[in-house]
């Protein structure tokens, strides 16, 4: 394990049954709390996701609003929030996508994306890979492409990975830590 990936790790609290008996909830508030780590969080990302062409950072939300924000702004692209149904005002493509119990819809702006970009998706866990999946045919509804999928944390056990296999179509899944 690299330097920055200990101190990154170091800041992810395990709360555990949280928000339900079973789960162990990654906490990232100490992580953003502290400089050094957000710091060096956001500057690897941004590395990555230039290193993909990208041409826009989709954060998914919302924690993937707080990563993905500073990563777009340190590497110089835009931000497209990718939100829960019914929150954005314009006119916004619409995907549903299965959950354990039930499902749920993510939305984009239509206009916020267009045939010639590379969307770089962040987002700070990968659990069963259930919303990236989303994200990645909402945007290649709208026209564009995904450059690659970063995410702070993957939870292995719930193979997420496997689950994105066919919709990244060769382009990366970076996680900075695995569990
Ligand atoms: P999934 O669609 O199952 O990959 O879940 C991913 C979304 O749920 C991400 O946006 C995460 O923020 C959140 N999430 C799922 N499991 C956890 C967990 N154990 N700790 C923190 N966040 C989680």
């Amino acid at each position: 394990m690299t330097s920055i990936q200990e101190l990154l790790l170091s800041r992810i609290r395990d709360v555990a049954d949280y928000p339900e008996p079973g789960v162990m909830f990654k906490d990232i508030t100490p992580l953003l709390a502290d400089p050094a780590a957000f710091t060096a969080l956001t500057d690897t990302l941004a590395e990555l996701a230039t290193a993909t062409g990208a041409t826009k950072i989709v954060g998914l939300e919302a924690r993937g609003f707080i990563l993905g924000a500073p990563v777009a702004v340190r590497a110089g692209l835009g931000f497209i929030p990718v939100r829960k149904a019914g929150k954005l005002p314009g006119a916004t493509l619409r995907q549903a996508y299965d959950l354990e119990y039930g499902s749920a819809e993510i939305e984009v702006h239509a206009e916020d994306l267009s045939d010639g970009d590379r969307v770089f998706i962040v987002d700070d866990v990968l659990a069963t890979g259930g919303t990236a999946e989303a994200a990645i045919k909402l945007i290649e509804r709208a026209g564009a492409r995904v450059s690659g999928v970063a995410v702070l944390m993957e939870l292995g056990f719930l193979q997420g990975r496997a689950r994105l296999e066919s919709a990244l179509n060769g382009a990366p899944l970076e996680a900075l830590l695995q569990v």
